[in-house]
This record gives structure tokens, C-alpha cells and sequence, in this order.
């Protein structure tokens, strides 16, 4: 790994890309483009020494809970939503190594064949030896999220903040794409996004990260260099911890 001229903030970050960031342009499945676009993102910091976890999501592929409005039993469609995001981790994977970054998927969700069981020290082993860990499968448990997953591992692993890739600059009071005098925030607390029910994560995500004490930032990743800008301090996006920053 590569000494940094760079002063770095986050020394070991959790990233959280929903499922749909990988569609890109196309409405279904996995745009190559985009997950390249992204591996490459993520090679940057890498490259600064960074610790770099990703938690990823099944959006999509599918959703749990909107497959059971559509017939299928909850708890079924929740573990069809976390071997979606199996499917996602390889993909990207498969895009990180292709830059000859070592990386190693651990599933909550046994499948041997393609990624290891998660467990906590070989997680924390794979990154002191400079390997991306790929968190998929979620919680492993039905009715959680993949928010939720990013939670649990940021919390487990001591990451120093969650950062959360979205497709807007941050947070807003509402959506930027149908109100345009939406509100930006720079910055929130737990509390804020809990009571204004800002739609950041959902409430369990939010919660575990203030009992923990993790920064959230949520960012637009689509916008070149802001995963790099964001490590080594630079103010990006909106950040969400225990009072005002
Ligand atoms: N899921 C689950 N438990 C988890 C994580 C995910 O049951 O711990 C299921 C749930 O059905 C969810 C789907 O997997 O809708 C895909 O994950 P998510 O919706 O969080 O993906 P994202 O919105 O980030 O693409």
C-alpha cells in the first residue's frame, strides 16, 4: 500500500451502495458501466491506505417488502431480497479485482462456493491485510435491511463513520428531483433525522448508529472523487452524528 501525501479523516470507512446505484441508466439488473465507475471510486481510497468495507444492497434485484404486496410470503421474499444482494457483491467484486485489489466477500448467508461465512475477526484480519471486505447477505435475518447491515457492521467492525452512497448531494427536507425548494442540510443530528422522519435509513439503522456513537454521511457518489474528498476531510454531502457539526 502506497504511503498518502493526503492527511487522512476516516482511516476505516464502511460504504453502503444501495442495489440500485449498480442499475445506472438501465431499469433492471446490473449496469457493468456503473459498477465499474464505482470500483474505480472505491480504488482511490483504497489506495490511500483507507479500510475499506462495503455493505451493498438488493434493491435491484428485489425488495422484501414490496414482493410481498406482490403475493409472496414476507420472510421468503426477504431472503430472495438478501441472496439479491449476493449477487450484487459479486458483481462488484469481480469489478474491484479487476484492478488488481484483493477483496473478499463474507455473506451473512452461507454459499461457500462464493464467499466466505461473515465472522467478526476474519473480517477485521482481511482489512489489516489491505483487503476490501464485501459485506453481503444483509443481517442474514428477514426483516431487516441492508441499512441495517451497514449498522451492525459499522458497529462490530469500529468503522469511524458510514458513508452513504445515494444518487443526490445529500440530505434534503424533501425529495430534490420533485421539489425544487427542497431544503439541503450540511448537517443533522440522529435525533433530527428520527423526528423530522427523514428518509436517510430506517429508524433500527438510525438508532444503532447513535447508540454507537457512528457518523453518517450521506453523499452523492456519482459525482467523481467525492468518496476520495470525503476521506481526507473535505466537507461533502450532509453529515448526520450526536449534535451539529
Ligand atoms: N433484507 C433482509 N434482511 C437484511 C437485509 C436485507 O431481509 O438484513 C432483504 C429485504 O427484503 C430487502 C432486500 O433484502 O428489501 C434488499 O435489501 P435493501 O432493500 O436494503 O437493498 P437496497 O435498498 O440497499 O438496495
Amino acid at each position: 500500500m502506497l504511503k498518502s501525501r493526503y492527511k487522512i479523516k476516516y482511516k476505516r470507512i464502511l460504504l453502503k451502495i444501495s442495489g440500485e446505484a449498480l442499475l445506472g441508466d438501465k431499469r433492471y439488473n446490473i449496469d457493468p458501466e456503473i459498477v465499474n465507475y464505482i470500483a474505480t471510486e472505491i480504488s482511490e481510497i483504497h489506495k490511500l491506505g483507507v479500510a475499506v468495507m462495503i455493505v451493498i444492497g438488493g434493491g435491484n434485484i428485489i425488495r422484501g417488502g414490496s414482493s410481498s404486496d406482490n403475493g409472496i410470503d414476507r420472510v421468503t421474499a426477504d431472503y430472495m431480497g438478501m441472496l439479491a444482494t449476493v449477487i450484487n457483491a459479486l458483481a462488484l467484486q469481480n469489478a474491484i479485482e479487476k484492478l488488481n485489489i484483493t477483496t473478499r466477500v463474507l455473506s451473512a448467508i452461507e454459499a461457500p462456493k462464493i464467499a466466505e461465512p461473515f465472522i467478526k475477526r476474519r473480517a477485521d484480519r482481511h482489512l489489516e491485510k489491505g483487503r476490501i471486505v464485501i459485506f453481503a447477505g444483509g443481517t442474514g435475518n428477514p426483516y431487516f435491511s441492508t441499512d441495517m447491515a451497514a449498522a451492525l457492521r459499522a458497529s462490530e467492525l469500529n468503522a469511524d463513520v458510514i458513508l452513504k452512497a445515494t444518487k443526490v448531494d445529500g440530505v434534503y427536507s424533501a425529495d430534490p428531483h420533485k421539489f425544487e425548494k427542497a431544503r439541503f442540510y450540511n448537517s443533522l443530528t440522529y435525533l433530527d433525522v428520527i423526528n423530522k422522519k427523514l428518509k436517510v435509513m430506517d429508524l433500527t439503522a438510525i438508532s444503532l448508529c447513535m447508540e454507537n456513537n457512528i457518523p453518517i454521511i450521506v453523499f452523492n457518489l456519482l459525482k467523481k472523487n467525492a468518496l476520495k474528498n470525503i476521506v481526507i476531510g473535505k466537507k461533502i454531502g450532509t453529515i448526520i452524528a450526536s449534535h451539529e457539526l
